[in-house]
């Protein structure tokens, strides 16, 4: 588990990071992931584990991300999933799908947890059936705007970037879409059972305008 291919040791890092500075029953009871968690796993590159080193991320594949994800799991499974989303649903897409220049706009400051980026697919009649999402894409001069409500969405009200998918011309696409775009609206927390610390909030798309460049793929026919 230690050897992380010449990359900086992070699993003993966090095994030794935790002893001192991770304490889950506060984290519970407060409902909130404390400052200096999310500022020193940045530092470390926990939030942009896969980003290429050009970017300022890590590099790491898939096998030695899981192992750290596995390690932070059995450490506290609400900051395991707090850094799995954010590596995986908010960063990996715009990794893969997100044009040059969103590459470059967006990757430097998510490697270094600078700003956080979610996931926004699930809607009040759309969970296990992605396909029977009801946001809409409605194509304007220079790019769409976007119309709808998504449920929900983990870190949402933290990021600075949100992944949002929406119906565009019978098949569905995914928008990288700024934090303070006009019509982009944060609504009501989900107060979970489990996983207390995290944060999953309703967002509301009110006709925000997305740039040509911010479209994270092509639509995908179903
Ligand atoms: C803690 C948490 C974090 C989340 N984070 C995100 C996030 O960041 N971004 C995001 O977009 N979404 C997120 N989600 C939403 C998650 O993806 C959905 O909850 C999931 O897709 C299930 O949808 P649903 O809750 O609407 O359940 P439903 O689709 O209503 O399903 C309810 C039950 O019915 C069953 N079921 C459904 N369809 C069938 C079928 N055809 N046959 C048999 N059984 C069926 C399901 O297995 C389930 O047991 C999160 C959810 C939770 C709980």
């Amino acid at each position: 588990m230690g050897d992380l291919g010449g990359c900086p040791d992070l699993i003993g890092w966090l095994r030794e990071y935790a002893t001192h500075h991770i304490n889950s029953r506060l984290i519970d009871d407060r409902r909130c992931i404390p400052p200096h968690i999310v500022l020193d796993f940045g530092n470390q590159g926990l939030l942009g584990m896969q980003v290429p080193r050009d970017y300022g991320g890590l590099g790491l594949g898939h096998g030695k991300t899981m192992q750290i994800l596995q390690q932070l799991g059995a450490i506290d499974p609400t900051l395991s999933l707090f850094v799995g989303l954010n590596n995986i649903l908010g960063i990996r897409p715009i990794l893969n799908y997100g044009s040059p220049s969103l590459k470059a706009e967006l990757l430097p400051i998510l490697a270094t947890g600078r700003e956080l980026a979610a996931f926004a697919l699930t809607e009040p009649g759309a969970g296990s059936n992605p396909q029977a999402i009801a946001t809409r894409a409605t194509s304007i001069a220079d790019g769409w705007r976007l119309s709808g409500t998504k449920i929900w969405s983990g870190s949402a009200a933290w990021a600075g970037v949100i992944n949002v998918f929406a119906q565009q011309d019978g098949g569905i696409s995914g928008f990288a879409v700024r934090r303070g775009t006009a019509g982009l609206r944060q609504g009501a927390e989900a107060l979970t059972m489990g996983m207390r610390g995290m944060v999953q909030n309703t967002v509301y798309l009110e006709d925000v305008p997305v740039g040509a460049d911010h479209l994270l793929a092509k639509r995908a026919r179903a």
